[in-house]
């Protein structure tokens, strides 16, 4: 069995970051394999991989130029690292007067805000002063926890009620309550390349591919060997790269958010924080929900949903699932061995993977 894990770096703050889920492709040397167009490369701080069955045309110089154009529109309009970008300059405009932004950036704030208002407002892009805070932001990386007071003081700038977004049919405005208000919309970036990404496949008239983009992935009909693509959940409790547990991805788009890989560690007292910070109490997550895995039609939506999920934790993140009739998995740390619970809709998922295993047994 050949498993493609990607590593992932975070260009920006230059720590391992994992892909939680990998693109895990089983050799089968009886079924004859098609030729396929394959690119990997970084964007976003991280790793994406692009699989074209039968083929690009133009090759592979071309796929990249197309992958690698969706990923700077859509970084041009959301980055917080990059100087030019739309939201860093809304960001840095320290005033509470409007501050006119493109009509793509409007819709994904609103979007984005509106997956968060289903899960409690777990999914919170006002959290930017917090993840600034504690390190993971464009500000310098921190070796120790910020103050309690430090932590309410930004807290009062975190919110939904922070800021508004006016819109009329030509134009759109974001309006914040207070000058030192700042967006992060980096939990939604790997889902919309994904997706950016697949759409224009799709388009182009391509009906079997894969688009990886860290934590995110968008894949259609069949990979090389003629066989539904498989995913590999990663195992959030080993310190290897490992594949927890593998399944199809049946068209869907599938994300995971993981709290086990992106932190820092506090020198003085050696505790580890996440890059997944709660928005009611200003800290990272720390309960034993180590990844959640969400299944939907759009890497947008799944990856918007998977951060704030990963913040109520497994129990809540799985009632959700169940109550919206959503494909949720979860993976805590149960005494440092992986536990593994997942909704209904999740099975199928993992049944079509025990399916190709055993037909090649
Ligand atoms: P993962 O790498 O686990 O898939 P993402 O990259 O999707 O996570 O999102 C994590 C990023 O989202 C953090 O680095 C931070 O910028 C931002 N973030 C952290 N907590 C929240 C939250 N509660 N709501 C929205 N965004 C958050
Ligand atoms: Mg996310």
């Amino acid at each position: 069995m050949k498993e493609i894990v990607l590593a992932l770096i975070t260009g920006t703050t230059l720590l391992l970051l994992a892909p939680f889920i990998c693109a895990c492709d089983k050799q089968d040397t009886k079924v004859s394999e098609q030729t396929s167009t394959v690119i990997q490369g970084k964007t976003m701080g991280t790793f994406y991989a692009v699989n074209v069955v039968g083929g690009y045309k133009g090759g592979e110089e071309a796929l990249r130029n197309l992958a690698e154009g969706e990923f700077a529109r859509i970084t041009a309009e959301i980055s917080t690292f990059d100087k030019e970008a739309e939201l860093y300059r809304f960001n840095d405009f320290h005033s509470t007067e409007p501050f006119k932004i493109s009509k793509e950036l409007s819709l994904i704030i609103q979007n984005t805000v509106y997956q968060g208002r289903r899960i409690d407002d777990a999914t919170d892009i006002t959290v930017g002063p917090l993840v600034n805070l504690w390190g993971f932001g464009k500000d310098k990386k921190n070796s120790a926890a910020p103050t309690q007071e430090q932590i309410n003081e930004r807290l009062q700038i975190v919110g939904f009620d922070k800021f508004e977004l006016r819109t009329n049919e030509n134009e759109a405005y974001l309006i914040k309550k207070d000058p030192n208000v700042r967006l992060d919309l980096a939990t939604v970036g790997e889902g919309l390349g994904a997706d950016a990404v697949a759409a224009k496949l799709a388009i182009e008239g391509y009906k079997n591919f894969m688009v990886n983009v860290a934590g995110a992935s968008r894949s259609y009909g069949t990979n090389a060997k003629g066989k539904k693509w498989r995913l590999g959940i990663e195992d959030p409790t080993s310190p290897q790269r490992r594949v927890f547990v593998p399944i199809c991805a049946l068209d869907k788009a599938v994300t995971t958010a993981g709290s086990y890989r992106n932190y820092f560690k506090d020198e003085k007292s050696g505790r580890i924080y996440s890059h997944a910070i709660d928005p009611r109490t200003g800290y990272p997550v720390s309960h034993q929900t180590m990844s959640v895995t969400v299944i939907s039609d759009s890497a947008f939506e799944s990856d918007a949903l998977d951060t704030g999920l990963l913040v109520l934790g497994a129990d809540k993140a799985l009632d959700w699932g169940r109550k919206n009739g959503y494909a949720v998995a979860t993976i805590e740390n149960n005494d440092g061995k992986p536990l593994f619970r997942y909704t209904d809709e999740f099975k199928k998922y993992l049944d079509c993977a025990t399916q190709q295993d055993n037909q090649k047994k």
